[in-house]
């Protein structure tokens, strides 16, 4: 079966559909109506120069400008445009979640509608994507964004994000960015996460770098995010943080400090214990008695909340049926 209807459905139901198409262009679109018609020209442009197979999704993300309505009547009459329209507006990350949802190609490129990112980069991400990599991310050397009140946050952001997360490069909020489908294909994303496939693919074992391309100042219209966005991204960063360490055994650190934590307030019980009934002393005003104390609950604590993160781990991992490693091939000589 390969008539349209297969083809628009998302990535489970067509199988192994997406063989078919080199890659595709996930769009996020909310309120970019002036930027969309140069976009599409300009990436089918580059697209059908480099004489790849390519789809562009655009995901309508609740726009009340009337991009909807102008993807929708393109999709119509382009066969290389497929208009995802949300029922409302659920954020850039949930966006592009859509996107990939429906995404048929080998490789994946994320862009913004609003034409900074610059689709004349495309091929040269692609090239080093095949020359083995599984990511590859744009770096926006030469940010064309207000100085203060974005570049400065971001500047602290991405530092912060390279320090936690571990991996190396420059610049995670650039939009334009390649990856190999099966990257893509099973990650959850929630919250402001987007910026964080490099981190949550390099904790799935993931070959990650990035490329300097192109920026431009926005053309039409305004900046979706202000300040705001800092705070989410950090929050979202300490999930992230969490997820690197405790995502298979959360109780080897909980348990481990509730363990010690627990010892320390056994060991202060029984030195009062003994000054009390040996010594015959007063314990009851004792700030020790207190720090005991509270060393026994919280050592409790955590150790119940370790045995509750595995148990919410296992869960999470087995009602995905997601294996707790990731398998780059299988080489065999066996016709089986
Ligand atoms: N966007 C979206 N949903 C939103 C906010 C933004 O789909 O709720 C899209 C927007 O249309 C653009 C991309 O996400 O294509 C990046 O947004 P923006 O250019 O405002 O962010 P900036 O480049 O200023 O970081
Ligand atoms: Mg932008």
């Amino acid at each position: 079966m390969t008539n349209g209807l297969v083809k628009s459905g998302t990535r489970e139901q067509n199988g192994a559909m997406w063989a078919d198409v080199d890659v595709t262009i996930v769009i996020p679109v909310h309120d970019e109506v002036e930027s969309l018609p140069y976009l599409l020209e300009a990436i089918a442009k580059t697209l059908i120069a480099s004489e790849l197979s390519y789809e562009i999704i655009c995901v309508d993300d609740g726009s009340t400008d009337g991009s909807a309505e102008f993807l929708k009547e393109q999709a119509l009459v382009r066969s290389d445009l497929k208009a995802v329209i949300l029922r409302r507006n659920y954020g850039q990350t949930a966006a592009m979640a859509a996107g990939f949802n429906y995404a048929l190609g080998k490789a994946i490129v994320t862009l913004d509608a609003d034409l900074q990112n610059d689709p004349k980069d495309i091929p040269m991400l692609l090239a080093k994507l095949e020359s083995g990599y599984d990511l590859v991310s744009g770096w926006r050397q030469n940010r064309q964004d207000g100085a203060v009140k974005r570049l400065l946050p971001s500047k602290i952001a991405n530092w912060l994000i390279r320090h936690t997360t571990g991996v190396n490069i420059h610049d995670y909020g650039c939009s334009l960015k390649a990856y190999r489908a099966e990257v893509v294909a099973d990650m959850n994303l929630y919250g402001e996460l987007h910026r964080f496939i490099p981190a949550l693919a390099y904790i799935e074992g993931a070959r990650i770098t990035e490329m300097p391309v192109r920026h431009h100042s926005r053309r039409f219209g305004r900046s979706k995010y202000g300040l705001w966005r800092t705070f989410r991204v950090l929050m979202d960063l300490l999930t992230i943080l969490f997820m690197k360490r405790f995502l298979t055994r959360p109780m080897h650190v909980f348990g481990l400090l509730g363990l010690i934590s627990m010892v320390l307030g056994t060991a202060i019980g029984i030195y009062l214990t003994w000054v009390k009934l040996v010594l015959g002393q007063n314990i009851g005003n004792r700030p020790l008695l207190i720090l005991g104390v509270l060393l026994l609950v919280t050592g409790v604590q955590l150790f119940c909340f370790g045995l509750l993160a595995e148990l919410l781990m296992r869960t999470y991992h087995e009602s995905q049926g997601r294996p707790i490693y990731r398998v780059r091939e299988v080489v065999t000589n066996s016709v089986q």
